[in-house]
């Protein structure tokens, strides 16, 4: 049986244990979400570890994080597009990139609605909301509902699951 995202999160806000968030995961239409297994691109753990440099891995594959800090795209300020370090699949706009503080490139929405998927992350004794690329399931972070306006999310990205694409002409 599958259990869609819409059903796991309804059960999750039903019980109290999503926050605030949960509405806008409920009602929203700013991420869609695929589970595991049913995204466009399928490769075996074996043919991603030959495709990805082992750190990139580590996150894209193994939901590792980066540390704060350790990425050059957090200070990217160029106008781009930052696409998945995995797939190519195009995620956010240089337009929607802020500065957080937090030490990982933060952006306050995706590229499109079909852009990245998100799903219920439990581990580490906390409940976030993991956030992936829609075409390849690659694991990019987290979104959380402290952002700036007009969105109030803060898409919290490891700098390693992106490349950098500069606009035409903005070398
Ligand atoms: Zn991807």
């Amino acid at each position: 049986m599958t259990v869609t995202r819409r059903q796991a999160v309804g059960v999750l806000a039903a019980a109290g244990v999503l926050g605030p968030l949960s509405l806008w995961l409920v009602s929203g239409d700013a991420a869609t979400s695929s589970l595991e297994g049913a995204f466009p691109i399928q490769k075996t753990d074996a043919e991603w570890r030959t495709v990805l440099a082992s750190d990139r891995y580590r996150i894209l594959r193994g939901h590792s994080t980066e540390r704060a800090f350790s990425s050059p795209l957090n200070a990217e300020k160029r106008a781009g597009i930052f696409v998945c370090a995995a797939c190519g699949q195009q995620l956010f706009s240089s337009e929607t990139k802020f500065e957080s503080g937090t030490g990982w490139p933060s952006f306050w929405q995706p590229l499109g609605d079909d852009a990245v998927g998100t799903q219920i992350d439990r581990s580490w004794l906390m409940v976030r909301t993991e956030v992936h690329c829609a075409r390849c399931g690659g694991h990019l972070g987290h979104v959380f509902s402290d952002g700036p306006e007009p969105t109030g999310l803060r898409y919290c990205i490891n700098g390693l699951a992106l490349d950098f694409v500069t606009a035409p002409g903005n070398i």
